[in-house]
């Protein structure tokens, strides 16, 4: 640092040029303006993540994929909990119902609470059976409505398929 920089108190003046000129451009369509009347307006401009060149890895709630018949396409291998930081997803396999893999999750959890949206699941699923999506504004009455099962997860497969198709 500079003998300037050092006593602070030029670099506090700048500090608080910087929030009045946000404070003023704020009032109106501003180039610096970040207001959004939500949820009347959402926001589409999701941010990029990892340098990516859209926002179409943005990480958001989580979906499980289905297969060409519909199927939850999750073959049960365990990758995802092994691997998850933050513990946050149960799985509990059964023998398959169909003839072409040998097991299925009869039972798959997701708690959105604990998770930290870090994509390690994603990465580490051998077949793209989960996904994180571009749904940041799930919301949920208790604990226990964030904690996302099967169904729900297929669900969130059903609603963004066309945001981001597989
Ligand atoms: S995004 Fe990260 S923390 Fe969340 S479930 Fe996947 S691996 Fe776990
Ligand atoms: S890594 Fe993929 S296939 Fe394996 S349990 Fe997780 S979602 Fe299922």
């Amino acid at each position: 640092m500079t003998r300037a920089e050092a006593v602070y108190i030029p670099e506090i003046i700048k500090g608080f040029g910087t929030t009045l000129r946000h404070f003023f451009t704020s009032f109106g369509q501003g180039r610096t303006s970040r207001a959004m009347q939500y949820p009347e307006v959402r926001r589409e401009d999701l941010p990029v993540v990892d340098g990516g060149l859209n926002a179409s890895n943005f990480r958001g709630v989580h979906r499980l994929n289905r297969d060409e018949r519909g199927r939850v396409k999750c073959v049960a291998c365990m990758m995802c909990p092994t691997i998850c930081p933050a513990r946050c997803i149960h799985i509990e396999a059964a023998e398959s119902p169909w003839d072409d893999r040998e097991k299925y999750p009869a039972k798959f959890e997701i708690d959105e609470l604990r998770c930290i949206y870090c994509g390690m699941c994603e990465e580490a699923c051998p077949v793209d059976a989960i996904e994180l999506t571009p749904v940041y504004d799930v919301v949920g009455g208790s604990r226990q409505e964030m904690v996302f099962d099967k169904e729900k997860l297929l669900h969130v497969y059903d609603v963004t398929i066309n945001r981001k198709p597989m």
